[in-house]
Protein backbone atom coordinates (compact mmCIF):
# COMPACT_ATOMS: atom_id res chain seq x y z
CA UNK A 1 0.00 0.00 0.00
CA UNK A 2 1.49 3.34 -1.03
CA UNK A 3 1.97 6.01 2.27
CA UNK A 4 -0.55 9.13 2.38
CA UNK A 5 1.70 11.84 1.07
CA UNK A 6 -0.05 15.45 1.94
CA UNK A 7 1.98 18.42 0.28
CA UNK A 8 3.42 20.64 2.99
CA UNK A 9 1.71 23.76 0.91
CA UNK A 10 -1.63 22.43 2.21
CA UNK A 11 -1.13 23.20 5.62
CA UNK A 12 0.89 25.98 5.38
CA UNK A 13 3.12 27.45 8.27
CA UNK A 14 0.57 27.34 11.38
CA UNK A 15 -1.60 24.37 9.99
CA UNK A 16 2.12 22.27 10.36
CA UNK A 17 2.96 23.83 13.72
CA UNK A 18 -0.80 23.34 14.95
CA UNK A 19 -0.64 19.67 13.41
CA UNK A 20 2.50 18.51 14.97
CA UNK A 21 2.16 20.08 18.55
CA UNK A 22 -1.27 18.98 19.30
CA UNK A 23 -1.70 16.26 21.94
CA UNK A 24 1.74 17.97 23.20
CA UNK A 25 0.97 17.65 27.61
CA UNK A 26 3.76 19.35 29.41
CA UNK A 27 5.28 16.79 32.05
CA UNK A 28 7.39 19.01 34.64
CA UNK A 29 6.99 21.45 36.98
CA UNK A 30 9.61 23.67 35.90
CA UNK A 31 7.46 24.09 32.54
CA UNK A 32 4.85 26.51 33.43
CA UNK A 33 3.87 27.77 30.04
CA UNK A 34 4.99 25.54 26.94
CA UNK A 35 3.97 26.54 23.59
CA UNK A 36 1.45 28.56 22.29
CA UNK A 37 2.80 32.27 23.01
CA UNK A 38 5.62 34.01 21.86
CA UNK A 39 7.74 32.45 24.35
CA UNK A 40 7.50 29.72 27.14
CA UNK A 41 7.46 30.43 30.46
CA UNK A 42 9.95 27.96 32.86
CA UNK A 43 10.33 28.50 37.08
CA UNK A 44 13.77 26.38 38.46
CA UNK A 45 12.99 28.00 41.67
CA UNK A 46 16.36 28.00 43.62
CA UNK A 47 18.44 25.38 40.73
CA UNK A 48 20.86 26.42 38.34
CA UNK A 49 19.91 27.17 34.55
CA UNK A 50 21.41 24.95 32.22
CA UNK A 51 21.09 25.56 28.41
CA UNK A 52 22.76 24.35 24.95
CA UNK A 53 22.01 24.19 21.42
CA UNK A 54 23.15 22.62 18.62
CA UNK A 55 22.42 23.18 14.72
CA UNK A 56 21.90 19.43 12.07
CA UNK A 57 22.06 20.50 8.65
CA UNK A 58 21.21 17.67 5.76
CA UNK A 59 24.36 16.43 4.04
CA UNK A 60 26.46 18.30 6.55
CA UNK A 61 25.57 16.40 9.86
CA UNK A 62 22.92 13.37 8.69
CA UNK A 63 22.27 11.80 4.87
CA UNK A 64 18.78 11.08 4.25
CA UNK A 65 19.47 8.18 2.57
CA UNK A 66 19.76 5.77 5.01
CA UNK A 67 18.50 8.20 8.08
CA UNK A 68 14.55 7.06 8.82
CA UNK A 69 13.17 10.55 9.91
CA UNK A 70 12.34 9.38 13.45
CA UNK A 71 15.40 8.28 14.02
CA UNK A 72 16.81 11.96 12.62
CA UNK A 73 14.02 13.24 15.57
CA UNK A 74 15.14 11.18 17.92
CA UNK A 75 18.82 11.56 17.62
CA UNK A 76 18.40 15.49 17.29
CA UNK A 77 16.97 15.34 21.05
CA UNK A 78 18.91 13.22 22.40
CA UNK A 79 22.92 14.64 20.94
CA UNK A 80 21.31 18.04 23.24
CA UNK A 81 20.03 16.06 26.27
CA UNK A 82 23.51 14.72 26.26
CA UNK A 83 25.28 18.21 26.43
CA UNK A 84 22.96 18.73 29.69
CA UNK A 85 23.88 15.32 31.04
CA UNK A 86 27.51 15.94 30.64
CA UNK A 87 27.34 19.23 33.06
CA UNK A 88 25.83 16.34 35.48
CA UNK A 89 22.41 18.34 34.83
CA UNK A 90 18.69 16.92 34.79
CA UNK A 91 17.07 17.77 30.93
CA UNK A 92 13.83 19.69 31.73
CA UNK A 93 12.59 21.34 28.29
CA UNK A 94 13.69 20.99 24.53
CA UNK A 95 12.51 23.64 21.54
CA UNK A 96 12.91 22.42 18.74
CA UNK A 97 12.91 24.25 15.57
CA UNK A 98 12.98 23.22 11.51
CA UNK A 99 13.23 24.40 8.25
CA UNK A 100 12.17 22.30 5.50
CA UNK A 101 11.82 22.44 1.44
CA UNK A 102 8.65 21.50 -0.39
CA UNK A 103 9.72 17.73 -0.94
CA UNK A 104 9.03 17.22 2.30
CA UNK A 105 5.54 16.07 2.98
CA UNK A 106 3.46 16.38 6.19
CA UNK A 107 3.48 12.66 6.43
CA UNK A 108 7.45 13.04 6.93
CA UNK A 109 7.31 15.56 9.41
CA UNK A 110 4.74 13.83 11.48
CA UNK A 111 7.69 11.05 11.35
CA UNK A 112 10.31 13.26 12.35
CA UNK A 113 8.07 14.50 15.24
CA UNK A 114 7.27 11.17 16.19
CA UNK A 115 10.78 10.33 17.06
CA UNK A 116 11.17 13.67 18.96
CA UNK A 117 7.77 12.74 20.94
CA UNK A 118 9.55 9.27 21.58
CA UNK A 119 12.75 10.96 22.96
CA UNK A 120 10.69 13.42 24.98
CA UNK A 121 8.42 10.67 26.81
CA UNK A 122 11.85 8.51 27.21
CA UNK A 123 13.86 11.28 28.96
CA UNK A 124 10.75 12.92 30.41
CA UNK A 125 11.46 16.48 28.90
CA UNK A 126 9.08 18.82 27.53
CA UNK A 127 8.69 20.32 23.77
CA UNK A 128 7.68 23.98 24.36
CA UNK A 129 8.33 25.64 21.52
CA UNK A 130 10.22 26.14 18.38
CA UNK A 131 10.31 27.79 15.02
CA UNK A 132 9.34 26.57 11.90
CA UNK A 133 10.19 27.88 7.94
CA UNK A 134 11.19 26.59 4.39
CA UNK A 135 14.24 26.13 3.30
CA UNK A 136 15.66 26.41 -0.66
CA UNK A 137 17.81 23.57 0.16
CA UNK A 138 17.19 20.56 2.58
CA UNK A 139 16.68 19.79 5.94
CA UNK A 140 17.98 21.91 8.83
CA UNK A 141 16.96 21.21 12.90
CA UNK A 142 17.72 23.60 15.64
CA UNK A 143 17.43 22.17 18.82
CA UNK A 144 17.66 24.00 22.11
CA UNK A 145 17.67 21.86 25.55
CA UNK A 146 16.91 23.52 29.16
CA UNK A 147 17.79 22.05 32.32
CA UNK A 148 19.26 22.43 35.84
CA UNK A 149 21.20 21.47 38.25
CA UNK A 150 22.32 22.49 42.12
CA UNK A 151 25.33 24.74 41.95
CA UNK A 152 27.65 22.54 43.82
CA UNK A 153 27.25 19.76 41.62
CA UNK A 154 27.30 21.19 38.29
CA UNK A 155 30.78 19.56 36.70
CA UNK A 156 32.64 21.93 34.10
CA UNK A 157 35.44 20.48 31.72
CA UNK A 158 38.06 22.69 33.64
CA UNK A 159 38.26 20.44 37.55
CA UNK A 160 40.38 17.68 36.57
CA UNK A 161 43.31 17.19 38.96
CA UNK A 162 46.82 15.85 38.95
CA UNK A 163 46.23 11.97 39.97
CA UNK A 164 42.45 12.08 39.03
CA UNK A 165 41.34 8.73 37.43
CA UNK A 166 39.44 9.17 33.51
CA UNK A 167 36.73 7.18 32.92
CA UNK A 168 34.17 6.62 30.49
CA UNK A 169 30.84 5.08 30.34
CA UNK A 170 30.24 2.23 27.88
CA UNK A 171 31.80 1.34 24.51
CA UNK A 172 33.45 3.76 22.12
CA UNK A 173 33.93 3.69 18.39
CA UNK A 174 30.48 1.74 17.59
CA UNK A 175 28.72 4.96 16.42
CA UNK A 176 31.53 5.56 13.74
CA UNK A 177 31.45 2.28 12.27
CA UNK A 178 28.29 1.82 11.73
CA UNK A 179 27.97 4.72 9.71
CA UNK A 180 30.97 3.38 7.96
CA UNK A 181 28.93 0.82 7.14
CA UNK A 182 25.91 2.67 6.35
CA UNK A 183 28.13 4.34 3.58
CA UNK A 184 29.79 1.56 2.35
CA UNK A 185 25.75 0.64 1.79
CA UNK A 186 24.76 4.03 0.80
CA UNK A 187 24.84 2.92 -3.37
CA UNK A 188 22.83 -0.02 -2.82
CA UNK A 189 20.61 2.14 -0.75
CA UNK A 190 20.04 4.68 -3.43
CA UNK A 191 20.01 2.03 -6.64
CA UNK A 192 16.07 1.40 -7.57
CA UNK A 193 16.98 -1.87 -8.14
CA UNK A 194 15.47 -4.54 -5.46
CA UNK A 195 18.53 -5.44 -4.02
CA UNK A 196 18.58 -4.55 -0.29
CA UNK A 197 21.50 -3.67 1.63
CA UNK A 198 22.74 -6.47 3.99
CA UNK A 199 23.14 -4.81 7.40
CA UNK A 200 21.83 -7.92 9.18
CA UNK A 201 23.97 -9.08 12.22
CA UNK A 202 24.96 -5.42 12.26
CA UNK A 203 22.25 -4.01 14.75
CA UNK A 204 24.91 -3.06 17.48
CA UNK A 205 26.81 -0.62 15.57
CA UNK A 206 23.43 0.86 13.51
CA UNK A 207 21.90 1.42 16.56
CA UNK A 208 24.80 3.14 18.15
CA UNK A 209 24.98 5.37 14.85
CA UNK A 210 20.63 6.01 14.52
CA UNK A 211 19.75 5.69 17.62
CA UNK A 212 22.17 6.73 20.28
CA UNK A 213 21.30 7.40 24.29
CA UNK A 214 22.06 10.69 26.61
CA UNK A 215 23.80 8.70 29.71
CA UNK A 216 21.43 10.25 32.48
CA UNK A 217 21.54 6.48 33.80
CA UNK A 218 25.70 6.77 34.38
CA UNK A 219 24.89 10.54 36.28
CA UNK A 220 22.21 9.10 38.67
CA UNK A 221 24.75 5.90 39.40
CA UNK A 222 27.66 8.54 40.13
CA UNK A 223 25.41 10.10 42.55
CA UNK A 224 23.80 7.12 44.43
CA UNK A 225 27.21 6.44 44.80
CA UNK A 226 28.12 9.60 46.18
CA UNK A 227 31.12 10.26 43.41
CA UNK A 228 31.32 13.85 42.01
CA UNK A 229 33.12 14.01 39.00
CA UNK A 230 36.00 16.79 38.74
CA UNK A 231 35.40 17.13 35.33
CA UNK A 232 33.34 15.98 32.74
CA UNK A 233 31.99 15.18 28.59
CA UNK A 234 29.94 14.02 26.65
CA UNK A 235 31.94 11.92 23.66
CA UNK A 236 30.31 13.60 20.70
CA UNK A 237 33.65 13.40 18.16
CA UNK A 238 35.69 10.96 19.37
CA UNK A 239 38.02 10.14 22.86
CA UNK A 240 40.92 12.20 21.49
CA UNK A 241 39.39 15.59 21.00
CA UNK A 242 37.39 15.05 24.19
CA UNK A 243 40.28 14.69 25.93
CA UNK A 244 42.51 17.03 24.67
CA UNK A 245 39.34 19.71 25.88
CA UNK A 246 39.04 18.31 29.08
CA UNK A 247 43.12 18.56 29.71
CA UNK A 248 43.38 22.33 28.01
CA UNK A 249 40.86 23.46 30.20
CA UNK A 250 42.04 22.14 32.93
CA UNK A 251 45.56 22.53 32.20
CA UNK A 252 46.87 19.11 32.91
CA UNK A 253 48.01 16.28 30.66
CA UNK A 254 47.26 12.40 30.65
CA UNK A 255 48.04 9.06 30.39
CA UNK A 256 45.40 6.69 28.71
CA UNK A 257 46.20 2.60 28.04
CA UNK A 258 45.39 1.31 24.61
CA UNK A 259 43.82 -1.97 26.12
CA UNK A 260 41.66 -0.15 28.69
CA UNK A 261 39.60 1.70 26.11
CA UNK A 262 36.57 -0.09 26.15
CA UNK A 263 35.39 -1.40 22.49
CA UNK A 264 32.36 -4.07 21.16
CA UNK A 265 33.32 -6.96 19.55
CA UNK A 266 30.80 -6.09 16.80
CA UNK A 267 32.89 -2.79 16.52
CA UNK A 268 36.34 -4.53 16.49
CA UNK A 269 35.12 -7.08 13.88
CA UNK A 270 33.84 -4.25 11.90
CA UNK A 271 36.51 -2.00 12.08
CA UNK A 272 38.56 -5.20 10.61
CA UNK A 273 36.34 -5.54 7.87
CA UNK A 274 37.77 -1.61 7.14
CA UNK A 275 41.36 -2.34 7.89
CA UNK A 276 41.68 -0.28 10.81
CA UNK A 277 42.39 -0.68 14.39
CA UNK A 278 39.85 -0.95 16.52
CA UNK A 279 40.98 1.87 18.63
CA UNK A 280 41.19 4.40 15.83
CA UNK A 281 37.37 4.63 15.55
CA UNK A 282 37.41 4.94 19.46
CA UNK A 283 40.05 7.98 19.23
CA UNK A 284 39.15 9.69 16.55
CA UNK A 285 35.26 8.47 15.72
CA UNK A 286 32.38 10.39 17.10
CA UNK A 287 28.86 10.63 17.79
CA UNK A 288 29.24 7.68 20.76
CA UNK A 289 27.41 10.37 23.01
CA UNK A 290 29.11 8.29 26.10
CA UNK A 291 30.86 9.97 28.81
CA UNK A 292 34.08 10.88 29.89
CA UNK A 293 35.04 12.02 33.38
CA UNK A 294 37.57 12.19 35.86
CA UNK A 295 37.17 11.68 39.50
CA UNK A 296 39.68 11.57 42.51
CA UNK A 297 41.81 8.75 42.94
CA UNK A 298 40.26 8.28 46.00
CA UNK A 299 36.90 7.11 44.63
CA UNK A 300 38.46 4.22 43.17
CA UNK A 301 36.70 1.71 45.10
CA UNK A 302 33.44 3.04 44.85
CA UNK A 303 33.84 3.41 40.66
CA UNK A 304 34.35 -0.26 40.76
CA UNK A 305 30.90 -0.74 42.02
CA UNK A 306 29.19 0.96 39.12
CA UNK A 307 28.41 -1.42 36.04
CA UNK A 308 29.79 -0.26 32.33
CA UNK A 309 31.87 2.34 33.88
CA UNK A 310 35.88 1.81 31.75
CA UNK A 311 38.82 3.33 33.97
CA UNK A 312 41.16 4.23 30.94
CA UNK A 313 43.87 5.97 32.68
CA UNK A 314 45.00 8.76 34.85
CA UNK A 315 45.19 12.86 34.99
CA UNK A 316 49.31 13.94 35.04
CA UNK A 317 51.26 17.03 35.09
CA UNK A 318 50.62 19.05 32.35
CA UNK A 319 54.74 19.50 31.47
CA UNK A 320 53.95 15.57 30.27
CA UNK A 321 51.42 15.82 27.85
CA UNK A 322 48.78 14.30 26.27
CA UNK A 323 49.73 10.27 25.60
CA UNK A 324 48.33 7.15 24.61
CA UNK A 325 50.62 3.98 25.85
CA UNK A 326 50.23 1.16 23.98
CA UNK A 327 50.16 -2.48 25.19
CA UNK A 328 54.31 -2.62 24.58
CA UNK A 329 54.85 0.66 26.64
CA UNK A 330 55.21 2.97 24.02
CA UNK A 331 54.08 6.40 24.49
CA UNK A 332 51.57 7.81 21.47
CA UNK A 333 50.80 11.74 21.71
CA UNK A 334 46.99 12.12 21.48
CA UNK A 335 46.30 14.91 18.77
CA UNK A 336 42.86 15.45 17.74
CA UNK A 337 41.41 13.63 14.60
CA UNK A 338 37.87 14.18 15.52
CA UNK A 339 35.22 15.41 13.48
CA UNK A 340 35.46 18.92 12.59
CA UNK A 341 32.12 20.71 10.88
CA UNK A 342 33.94 23.68 9.65
CA UNK A 343 36.81 22.16 7.42
P1 LIG B 1 6.21 33.42 16.49
O1 LIG B 1 5.54 34.16 15.39
O2 LIG B 1 6.18 34.10 17.81
O3 LIG B 1 7.57 32.90 16.09
P2 LIG B 1 5.06 30.91 15.77
O4 LIG B 1 3.79 31.09 15.04
O5 LIG B 1 6.30 30.61 15.01
O6 LIG B 1 5.29 32.14 16.75
O7 LIG B 1 4.86 29.74 16.83
C1 LIG B 1 3.69 29.61 17.59
C2 LIG B 1 3.95 28.68 18.73
O8 LIG B 1 4.31 27.41 18.22
C3 LIG B 1 5.12 29.12 19.61
O9 LIG B 1 4.81 28.74 20.94
C4 LIG B 1 6.28 28.33 19.09
O10 LIG B 1 7.27 28.13 20.09
C5 LIG B 1 5.60 27.05 18.64
N1 LIG B 1 6.29 26.37 17.53
C6 LIG B 1 6.54 26.89 16.30
N2 LIG B 1 7.17 26.00 15.52
C7 LIG B 1 7.35 24.89 16.27
C8 LIG B 1 7.95 23.63 16.04
N3 LIG B 1 8.53 23.31 14.89
N4 LIG B 1 7.96 22.73 17.05
C9 LIG B 1 7.41 23.05 18.24
N5 LIG B 1 6.83 24.20 18.52
C10 LIG B 1 6.78 25.13 17.55
MG1 LIG C 1 8.01 31.52 14.71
Amino acid sequence: MQKKVTLLSEFGEFGLIEHITNNIKKINPETIYGIGDDAAVLDYSNKKILVTTDLLVEGIHFNLIYTPLKHLGYKSVVVNLSDIVAMNGTPKQITFSLAVSSKFSVEAIEDLYEGVRLACNHYGVDLIGGDTSSSLTGLLISVTAMGYANENEIVYRNGAKETDLICVSGDLGAAYMGLQLLEREKTVFSETSQVQPDLSGHDYILERQLKPEARVDIIKKLKEKGILPTSMIDISDGLSSELIHICKQSKTGCRIYTEKIPIDAETCKMANEFNLPPETAALNGGEDYELLFTIPLSDFEKIKLIKGISVIGNITNASEGLNLISPDGNFIQIMAQGWNAIK
